[in-house]
């Protein structure tokens, strides 16, 4: 008999979703390692701002990419200033190019892996065993995101959180590289009326019925 495919994963969504919340609580309740893929775009982020790249010079964020070991837990990942930036160099081709191998890697490591980001089911791991794609409204998203910035001491305004929420959106849906899309085999989630536990509960639901459905002979 042919062993079991091993459980792969994929959680894509736009910012503040709820995607990262909702993939890593999957990773909890299926016992799978977790690849937020958006911090590896953070960390040559982080690392053209505080060693000075030029983040208009594609050539300079590839070179970064070279130069993120040791990033993946600094506190200065997750500042609004670093995720601007992540949104910008990630529609460069060749970053997209350097940063693919280790994500597929994490992808087929043996036991299976849920990751989360905004090409997973598209690019990453087109063979995922469950793809969700997360979403929720604008305003919704910038509520959760003000929350966020809040509970860390930051000050800020919604509306300059949602036009900041709008404009990622426009950027990550319109480059040419790998945009935020929903693959077509993609199951929906609006967690728009949800709270956590809800969203979470529903996505577990959601990917259960596909395993099963992928054991029924066809
Ligand atoms: O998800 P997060 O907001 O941390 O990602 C930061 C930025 O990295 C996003 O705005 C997006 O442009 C980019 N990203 C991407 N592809 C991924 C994950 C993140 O382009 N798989």
């Amino acid at each position: 008999m042919p062993a079991p495919k091993p459980l792969v994963i994929a959680v894509d969504g736009p910012a503040a979703s709820g995607k990262g919340t909702i993939a890593r609580a999957l990773a909890k309740h299926f016992g799978l390692p977790h690849l937020d893929t958006g911090t590896l775009y953070r960390a040559v982020a982080l690392h053209l701002l505080r060693w000075g790249g030029d983040p208009e010079s594609e050539f300079a964020a590839l070179r970064a990419c070279d130069e993120i070991a040791g990033l993946a837990d600094d506190p200065e990942l997750r500042s609004e200033a670093v995720g601007g930036i992540a949104s910008r160099i990630s529609a460069y081709p060749m970053v997209r190019q350097a940063l693919l191998q280790r994500q597929q890697n994490f992808a087929e490591q043996p036991g299976g892996a849920v990751l989360d980001g905004r090409d997973i089911g598209t690019v990453i791991a087109p063979d995922a065993t469950a793809k969700l794609f997360v979403t929720a409204s604008p305003e919704v998203r910038a509520e959760r995101r003000l929350a966020e910035l809040l509970a860390r001491g930051l000050h800020a305004h919604l509306a300059d959180v949602l036009i900041d929420i709008r404009a990622r959106d426009e950027r990550d849906s319109h480059r040419s590289a790998a945009p935020l899309a929903r693959a077509d085999d993609a199951l929906l989630l609006d967690t728009s009326a949800l709270d956590r536990d809800s969203a979470v509960a529903q996505a577990v639901r959601l990917v259960e019925r596909k395993i099963k459905a992928e054991s029924q002979p066809a």
